[in-house]
């Protein structure tokens, strides 16, 4: 059994969010004394929230400098924890804060990391040995690994565990507050810009994926290009359906060709070998031709459904559960004509 720290920083309101909490349930599954270490502005918010998790110690490095995300005082920070914890397998949400500053806190450290992990776990033959379960080669080859190394460091993928949450009220925890000398700044966080909520397409949170592909730039029946009705039936769809809008390379592409191309699509709504891999429990690709490449990002989508004129195309063999062969602009006026009404 191996001592094992949860490193999580803090929100702006000083709370964990949800990878923070996925990131702490997949800890506490694992064989050994869990510790927790937390970076902040404050961290007793974030300390109080998980109070309950049955967790032996708190750790905390907090203040004004700690509060924003930044590679030098993050690095400290979770050098810091790491040390005073001992722990030897170190399990962090991989959001993009983590992602730049743990690598380089693995090297401080002598140990390893592990990126892109999906679960963590103790090998169920022999002795309990501490093992990760990670993708390579775009979700096509699924590997369990072991490394001897400690640290051992683990980046934890969003999404692939259930987020802990407390049984009941559960009071305060003691934190224990971890020295750390903020190292000297050059980058100064002076505010953050993004985009308003309505105007954010990529929701990974949401139920369905709504995928569109660069038949919806092509010549149509009449001969013509739709493009502005194409970007309003989509960006309909979405607003009532509240999916989370994915495109095809074809698609993200055509903008950077000066053609007519959907203002709402952007190279990281891409979904694919070269682009995304969302979790969503269901998925609906309109006018993309359902091509290896991009379907790989489909790997995590439960459900799928596809709408294409061509009967032939990608989806038809055997990669969307449902093929509605059809007009996408006929089916989803319909569709959004149906939403409007419901
Ligand atoms: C190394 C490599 C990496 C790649 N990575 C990615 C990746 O990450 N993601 C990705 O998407 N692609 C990727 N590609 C490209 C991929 O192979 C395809 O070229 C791309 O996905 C095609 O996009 P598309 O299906 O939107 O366009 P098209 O192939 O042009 O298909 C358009 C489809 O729209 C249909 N259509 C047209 N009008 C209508 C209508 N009114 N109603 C219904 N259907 C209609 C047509 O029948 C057609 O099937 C990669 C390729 C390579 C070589």
């Amino acid at each position: 059994m191996e001592s094992i720290l949860l490193l999580a920083h803090t929100e702006s309101d000083g709370t964990l969010a949800k990878p923070a909490l996925e990131a702490l349930a997949a800890a506490l599954a694992m064989e050994g004394e869990l510790s927790v270490g937390m970076v902040g502005a404050a961290v007793e918010p974030a300390a109080n929230q998980i109070a309950g998790c049955g967790a032996a110690r708190f750790l905390g490095v907090s203040g004004p400098a700690f509060g924003q995300s930044r590679y030098s005082t993050d690095a400290a920070a979770a050098e810091a924890l790491c040390r005073a914890s001992g722990a030897a397998i170190v399990i962090a949400p991989s959001t993009s804060r983590w992602a730049r500053a743990l690598p380089g806190v693995a090297y401080r450290l002598g140990g390893r990391i592990d990126t892109h992990v999906t679960h963590v776990t103790n090998l169920a033959a022999g002795d309990g040995t501490p093992a990760v379960t990670r993708w390579f080669y775009r979700q096509r080859m699924e590997a369990v690994l072991t490394r001897s190394e400690r640290p051992w460091m683990v980046l934890l993928d969003a999404g692939c565990v259930v987020p802990w949450s407390a049984p009941g009220p559960s009071g305060a925890a003691a934190v224990e507050s971890v020295a750390v000398e903020a190292p000297v700044t050059r980058t100064t966080v002076t505010g953050i810009q993004a985009p308003k909520a309505d105007e954010q397409t990529i929701r990974p949170d949401a139920k369905l994926l709504f995928v569109a592909g660069a038949g919806w730039t092509k010549k149509q029946s009449d001969g013509a290009v739709h493009a502005a009705e194409a970007e309003g039936l989509i960006l309909g769809f979405l607003r009532a359906a509240k999916a989370s809008l994915g495109g095809s390379k074809s698609l993200v592409d055509l903008s950077g060709e000066g053609e007519a191309v959907l203002r709402c699509m952007t190279h990281l709504n891409q979904i694919g070998q070269t682009g995304a891999t969302p979790r969503h429990p269901k998925g609906l690709s309109t006018c993309c031709h359902g091509e290896e490449p991009h379907v790989v990002g489909w790997r995590f989508v439960n459900q799928r459904r596809a709408i294409n004129l061509d009967a032939n195309c990608g989806w038809a063999r055997g990669k969307a559960d449902v093929l509605y062969v059809a007009d996408a602009f006929e089916v989803m006026r319909r569709v959004n004509r149906l939403l409007e009404a419901g």
